[in-house]
């Protein structure tokens, strides 16, 4: 089959008003036919991509509850409808407990009880398959990131889709190795510039340098650079793509990954 992966919200920490590529928090689609997507976290970005639209199911994949990846969830349109079918995976035993801080009464006006019967929770282990469909399983493994951050594969017939952000990738733990390796297409952590990765060495986040060796290192085929330091201007994201590409071939020559930056509004197809 072949897959259309959209991207919805490619910054990281918060969303960024004047930005032409990188406005809302993360959310990446994977769209498996027209009426059924798995979703890639619930940041600012899920909103714009539901808005005005419904699906038959909606599977969300949540990686961890740092607010920028659930921001959008209670703005998700059809929740509060019950055509859409939707299921939440995720590594943690307490999905409903986490999300429901925030509907908490104090900060938002409907009450979490709801969610209950409208959502079905699933709790993976990590290594454990899940099958999505026939042809396709998903899996996940713990990333390095403060509280723990889970990276999700979709393997298939064809090739393999991973997304694997917040993450610090020095170290990939053994779990996430496993699950990173050779896959086709692999949205990662790209937070910073090579100077504020020294300076924000302790906040969970990778430089540009180190997820494109990480990615060498598991011979990713395509490695798309994602979550962007809020302060960024789109200028500086583009520095960091061109930085991207030189920085490949100065190491890696003809043997690296493919780089290809996260931009809302991209769309790549994949078979799987
Ligand atoms: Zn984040
Ligand atoms: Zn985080």
């Amino acid at each position: 089959m072949e897959a259309e992966l959209c991207f919805w919200g490619v910054r990281g920490s918060l969303p960024v008003g004047q930005s032409q590529i990188a406005a809302h928090t993360s959310c990446v689609e994977l769209a498996l036919s027209p009426d059924t997507s798995i979703f890639f976290d619930a940041g600012t970005g899920i909103h714009q991509a539901m808005k005005k639209r419904t699906l038959k199911k909606l599977i969300l994949c949540l990686s961890h509850f740092h607010w920028d990846h659930i921001q959008g969830f209670p703005f998700l349109e059809g929740l509060y409808q019950g055509e859409m079918e939707i299921e939440v995976i995720s590594g943690f035993r307490d999905t409903f407990e986490r999300l429901s801080v925030l509907f908490d009464e104090r900060f938002f006006p409907v009450p979490a009880e709801f969610l209950k019967d409208r959502i079905k929770f699933k709790f993976l282990e990590t290594g454990q398959k899940y099958s999505v469909s026939d042809s396709l399983s998903l899996q996940l493994a713990p990333l390095n990131h403060p509280g723990t951050s889970y990276a999700f594969r979709v393997e298939g017939g064809m090739s393999s889709f991973v997304y694997a952000t917040d993450s610090d990738y020095d170290p990939v733990t053994i779990e996430a190795d496993k699950l990173l390796r050779q896959a086709e297409y692999v949205v990662m952590d790209s937070q910073f510039l090579v100077g504020d990765s020294i300076s924000k060495a302790h906040y969970g986040h990778s430089s540009f340098k180190r997820t494109l060796d990480v990615a060498a290192h598991s011979r990713i085929r395509n490695c798309i650079l994602f979550h962007f330091d809020p302060n960024y201007s789109d200028e500086e994201i583009f520095l960091m793509e061109a930085q991207a590409a030189d920085y490949l071939r100065s190491v890696y020559g003809a043997e690296g990954p493919q780089i290809i930056l996260a931009k809302e509004g991209l769309k790549l197809k994949v078979p799987l």
